[in-house]
This record gives structure tokens, C-alpha cells and sequence, in this order.
């Protein structure tokens, strides 16, 4: 018998709804084409949903062109205030679709760089909200120091930080594991003094919840399935969790990847081999800035596998 189970809260978080209905209403009342810098949540068929709507995705605002008065879309993720300054400059009109709660990083991160204390950032280089943090510390004049896992938080560099007040804060990247940022923390505290805690948690509820939903039915799947994009960061980090509690993982973005993927084939054809009372369990998630609908298909697909065998 093969038994499914959706894991809940699952998909679409506050802050991507909020960013996708910024674009859909800008659509709506400028016309297209409308300029979206980066990918406005890191999901494939958002982007591809929006670009046939009108939307340009450009990885930098020097790509806009001339004439000058063109909206430009701030993504989900954020933006530093250098980008911010070149909008400007460029007389591009700005709509922005941060999430509150990467905003409430940047805040944070301002107000530390201001008061001279040292910062050590948690999160993935190169990652668009980290660059956008990364922004607001070095325009208030702040002193940081990057870490990505445990094994930079053991051999951390601290000599970015000279000259900064003796006070040290952590802040992190929103869409992180929330066990192993605990780690990291614990790792960077032996070698950071009076190392303060965040005001209010950098991760964001959402991510959290899902981890959470995740962690509570993968121990007893024999497989799990992480609907998302690779480049969305909660995505991997949901893939990361299954992959530690369930007996197997896969991420794939939609149905057809599912169904050209080698371990799921595997997969079916035991399942297909199981005789009398034997069961197999299935786990079924998604990343924040996944469609429903998406999750819909693969579950209607598993459903119609679990009348058949
Ligand atoms: S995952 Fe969290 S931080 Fe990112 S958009 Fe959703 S609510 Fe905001």
C-alpha cells in the first residue's frame, strides 16, 4: 500500500504572496513591461508566470533601458541602500516588494553598524538578501564578518572586526535550518566575546513552520518530496531536513521533473512490487515561494499510484 502525506504549513509564506500581488497590481495599473531586478521570489514557474504577463527580469538596473521614469520591482529578497541610490539615479520609479521581515533584518543590521558593534552574519554568499544586509551594514559604517556553516563558524576570521566597540551581535539570513544556525552560534559564541542575540529572531516564522511541519512526519517516510526551486534557499534547507530525518530525499520543481527523476522511478517500481500489508510512505512538501497548485498535481499523480497498486 503506498500512503501519502502533505506536510502543513507547506507553499506560499505572507512575505512571496505579498511580493507576487506587488506585481500583479503594478502590472495592472502601469501595463507592461514592467522591470523586475532579480527573480521577484526564487520560483521557476513565478517567473516565467510574471514574464508572460509582461515582466522583465534583469539581474542588474544598468540592463533597464533609456528613457528614464521606468518602474523598476525591488524582489522579496531586498536590496541594499547602493541599489537603492542607483534606482534613483537612474530616475527609475521604485515599487518594492521586500518582505517586512527580511526589512526587520536590515534594521537590525543598521542600527548595530551605527552603535560600532561588531557583526557576524549568518548566511550564504552571494545570496541576494545577504548582499542587500551586507549593504545597510557597510553604508552605516559597520564592521562584519560572513559565515556560511560550522566549519567557518570554528575557523572564523576576526580581524574584519578590529576597531569595533567590544560589542559583537549575530544576525542571520531569514531562510536558514534552524538547527544548524543554533550550532553556529554556539560555535561562533567560544570565539566571539559578549556576543549578543538578535532583538527578535532573524529567521522567519515560515521557515521555521515548515522545517517544523517537515520534521514531524519525515521519521516515518520511507521517501520525501521537496517541491521548489534549487535556487530557493528555504527549499534546500526543507530538502536538508528530510534528507536527515527520512530514509531518502529528493527537491524537484513540478510533476514532469518528478517523473523523469531516477529515484523516484526506483521508487515506483518497488512500490509496484508490494505485496499484501506492506506500505510505503511518502512525504510531501514545498518551499516558501511555491504555487499550491504545483503540489496539487504531484499529489493527484501519487493518489491516482495509491488506488492503482
Ligand atoms: S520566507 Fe520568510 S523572509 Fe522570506 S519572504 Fe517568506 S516570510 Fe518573508
Amino acid at each position: 500500500m503506498l500512503k501519502v502525506t502533505l506536510a502543513a504549513p507547506r507553499g506560499f509564506c505572507t512575505g512571496v504572496e505579498r511580493a507576487i500581488r506587488i506585481a500583479d497590481r503594478t502590472l495592472k495599473k502601469y501595463g507592461a513591461p514592467i522591470y523586475v531586478r532579480k527573480e521577484i521570489v526564487h520560483n521557476k514557474f513565478v517567473v516565467e508566470t510574471l514574464a508572460a504577463r509582461g515582466c522583465i527580469f534583469v539581474e542588474n538596473l544598468s540592463e533597464i533601458p533609456k528613457p528614464l521614469g521606468k518602474i523598476v520591482i525591488f524582489s522579496a529578497h531586498g536590496v541594499s541602500p547602493q541599489v537603492y541610490a542607483e534606482a534613483i539615479k537612474l530616475g527609475l520609479r521604485i515599487v518594492d516588494a521586500i518582505c517586512p521581515l527580511v526589512q526587520k533584518v536590515h534594521v537590525q543590521a543598521r542600527k548595530a553598524a551605527r552603535a560600532g558593534k561588531a557583526i557576524v552574519l549568518i548566511g550564504h554568499t552571494g545570496h541576494e538578501e545577504v548582499e542587500g544586509v551586507i549593504g545597510e551594514i557597510e553604508t552605516a559604517g559597520g564592521k562584519y564578518v560572513l559565515v556560511q556553516n560550522i566549519d567557518e563558524a570554528q575557523n572564523i576570521d576576526l580581524s574584519a572586526l578590529q576597531n569595533t566597540n567590544e560589542q559583537a551581535i549575530w544576525l542571520s539570513q531569514t531562510t536558514l535550518n534552524v538547527a544548524e544556525t543554533e550550532e553556529v552560534v554556539s560555535e561562533i559564541r567560544k570565539r566571539v566575546k559578549n556576543l549578543e542575540n538578535p532583538a527578535s529572531d532573524c529567521i522567519c516564522f515560515a521557515t521555521k513552520d515548515r522545517q517544523n511541519a517537515l520534521q514531524q512526519i519525515a521519521p516515518e517516510c520511507d521517501f520525501v518530496i521537496v517541491v521548489g526551486s534549487e535556487n530557493s534557499s528555504n527549499t534546500n534547507r526543507l530538502y536538508e531536513v528530510a534528507a536527515a530525518h527520512a530514509h531518502d530525499a529528493i527537491r524537484v520543481n513540478n510533476l514532469s521533473e518528478l517523473l523523469e527523476n531516477d529515484k523516484f522511478k526506483e521508487l515506483m517500481a518497488s512500490a509496484d512490487a508490494l505485496s499484501g500489508e506492506q506500505e510505503m510512505h511518502i512525504g510531501l512538501t514545498s518551499g516558501a515561494s511555491v504555487p499550491e497548485n504545483l503540489v496539487a498535481e504531484i499529489w493527484d499523480y501519487l493518489q491516482s499510484k495509491t488506488r492503482s497498486i
